[in-house]
């Protein structure tokens, strides 16, 4: 392991549902909810890992709800998202803590409400190591590419293709998090395809790679 603070200067962002939270089901659950009482087809796992992408009305015009409708689906999707079905991710408690210990910059950068946040924070006894929490992200590229001048080693970690390519889009060292515990969550195959520079199946495969990616290459 490496000595106390030797990872200052490096940011590790997290996305939240699928990725610190083990509740894609949740976020596919709410999904089919609003789909459901318009008639319109639900989404199976593997078909939702590979659609869902934000802002979430950008999803739902694709699923085929008219615009005037967009507003109130969000709204919709929003709530079916509070209910607490969620758990931690495996390892997510250890995993944070370390990095947190050798000084690594962490946030949250997710589409969830700043409540929904909050709410599985302490419902679900999250380590409190935030530097950072960007809730309600409607264009996670957008949000990324604000935070990544700040730090010169910079990961996020996340669970479906969409959050891949806006991370290795902004210049962020992609970290996917594959299908794993019932997650629901897209397979390694289609997250290194999206831009994943490594896919991990539980969140204690993480530090050693923050650890090993953030020594600078010596000439
Ligand atoms: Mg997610």
């Amino acid at each position: 392991m490496r000595t106390d603070g030797a990872l200052r200067g490096t940011m590790v962002l997290f996305d939240w549902n699928g990725s610190v939270v083990a509740d894609a089901d949740r976020a596919r659950a709410a999904l089919n909810e609003v789909l459901a009482r318009r008639a319109l087809p639900m989404l199976g796992e593997a078909e939702f890992s590979l659609r869902f992408r934000l802002p979430l009305s950008e999803l739902f015009a694709r699923l085929g709800l008219p615009a005037g409708d967009l507003a109130a689906a969000e709204q919709e999707w929003a709530e079916g998202m509070a209910h607490p079905h969620a758990r931690l991710r495996d390892g997510a408690a250890s995993c944070l803590t370390t990095l947190s210990a050798e000084g690594a910059w962490l946030g949250v950068l997710s589409a969830a409400s700043a409540a929904a946040v909050r709410f599985d924070q302490r419902a679900l006894s999250v380590p409190t190591v935030w530097n950072a929490v960007d809730a309600s992200v409607t264009d996670k590229y957008a949000a990324l590419m604000r935070h990544r001048p700040t730090r010169s080693r910079a990961f996020y970690v996340g669970d479906t293709a969409d959050d891949l390519r806006c991370a290795s889009a902004a210049g962020y060292i992609a970290v996917g998090l594959a299908d794993a515990q019932g997650s629901g969550g897209a397979d390694a195959d289609a997250l290194r395809v999206a831009g994943a520079a490594y896919v991990l199946h539980t969140l204690e495969e993480l530090p050693p790679i923050v650890a090993h990616a953030a020594v600078p290459l010596t000439v």
